[in-house]
């Protein structure tokens, strides 16, 4: 196949893992058929985008762009592009292609399809060379993979959705979490910040785990009912075989053995949290209350769009900061520190 035509936008790469991200052009196509050329007005930072830069899952190809929590513009439509018109307020997520006709394409559930193609970091399929994110002026993007936005909210607010929101609502509709539940999110960051809106709108009794004291009032703010500082055993001794269900946001390997045994009776751990080492589970707590742990990934197109119907219904958007896109470096040490609240989002308009 032919390599489309392809134009350059200014954005923001890494050429290693020691390197800081710095301005650069890079190449998208010019659309094709079924493509929507977006100019970018907001993308999210995402610890994901922190662990794909600095290679902590051992897969980056550099140069590297991250990016994947993506709010633009309409400025282009392909000719048989039905769903979206130029000037449309659109988002794109963590996916920009599947195969379409897997078990998992068929199900919704894109994210799983063995061909999938990541925002960042996957093979071009129309370019060569790998995928590049959302730090960037445009994108172009296959029709199937751009969603609507709700026009009553916050463009800037609503970009953590793209993946900060769908990560959370995924497993907490999944494990059917509602009133009555008693739920635990552990760490409040980005994707923890919405997992206790989440877990809130859907009526569950929510207790956040944290590292930081401070963040209790912010918490109780979001919804949660109460706060356990994860580093008080007295506290945490307290928590015992209480919960129906945890989620596991933090980006660095935890004692997941003291979370199995806050769990329930048939209580589920989620793991969404994604450090790039091991962590260690025992069998016994979880065979003698038959307690889960299990792992979720994003979520699918449809899933996705679901959500931010939701999030338009419910008037529900993240925390954000919004940051420079030449700030983005310091805004990963802080985000290192545990310092943001709840989510940066990079005004692509800086890159001007
Ligand atoms: P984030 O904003 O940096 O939040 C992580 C939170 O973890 C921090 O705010 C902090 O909360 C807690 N934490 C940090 N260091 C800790 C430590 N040493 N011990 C205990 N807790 C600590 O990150 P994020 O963007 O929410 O992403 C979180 C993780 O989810 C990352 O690993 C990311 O790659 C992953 N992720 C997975 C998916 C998926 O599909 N499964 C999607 C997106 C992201 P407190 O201050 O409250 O303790
Ligand atoms: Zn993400």
């Amino acid at each position: 196949m032919a390599k489309p035509i392809a134009y350059s936008v200014k954005a923001y790469a890494t050429n290693g893992a020691a390197s800081p991200l710095a301005l650069a052009s890079i190449n998208r196509r010019e659309p094709q058929a079924n493509d929507v050329r977006i100019q970018i007005l907001y993308c999210g930072v995402c610890h994901s985008d922190l662990h794909f830069a600095r290679n902590e899952w051992g897969f980056t190809q550099y140069p590297a762009v991250p990016g994947h929590e993506i709010i633009g513009r309409v400025t282009a439509v392909g000719s048989s592009v039905r769903k979206f018109r130029k000037g449309d307020l659109v988002g794109v997520g963590c996916l920009v292609d599947s195969c379409q006709t897997c078990p998992d394409c068929q199900a919704g559930l894109e994210q799983y399809c063995r061909d999938m193609t990541m925002t960042y970091g996957s093979p071009d399929k129309h370019l060569g060379g790998f995928t590049f994110g959302g730090y960037a002026q445009g994108i172009v993007v296959r029709e199937e993979f751009v969603l609507r936005v709700p026009a009553n909210l916050n463009p800037a607010a609503t970009a953590p959705l793209l993946c900060a929101g769908i990560t959370t609502y995924s497993p907490l509709r999944r494990w059917k979490v509602c009133r009555g539940q008693t739920v635990g999110v552990v760490g409040l960051g980005g994707l923890g910040h919405m997992g206790v809106k989440f877990a809130h709108a859907f009526g569950a009794h929510v207790v956040l785990f944290t590292t930081s004291p401070g963040k209790a009032a912010d918490a109780k703010r979001l919804g949660a009912s109460e706060v356990v500082v994860s580093s008080d055993a007295a506290q945490m001794a307290t928590q015992t075989g209480r919960f129906d269900f945890i989620l596991n946001t933090v980006s660095v390997p935890l004692d997941l053995n003291t979370y199995v045994g806050l769990l329930k009776r048939d209580g589920n751990l989620v793991a969404v949290g994604a450090p790039g080492t091991p962590m260690q589970i025992s069998a016994m707590p979880m065979i003698m209350r038959r307690r889960s742990f299990s792992g979720s990934l994003i979520g699918g197109l449809p899933e996705t769009q679901e959500m931010l119907d939701f999030c338009g219904q419910h008037a529900i958007t993240a925390d954000v900061e919004t940051i420079r896109m030449d700030q983005i470096n310091e805004a990963y040490e802080r985000m290192l520190r545990s310092d943001v609240k709840y989510r940066f989002v990079i005004d692509l308009a800086s890159l001007a």
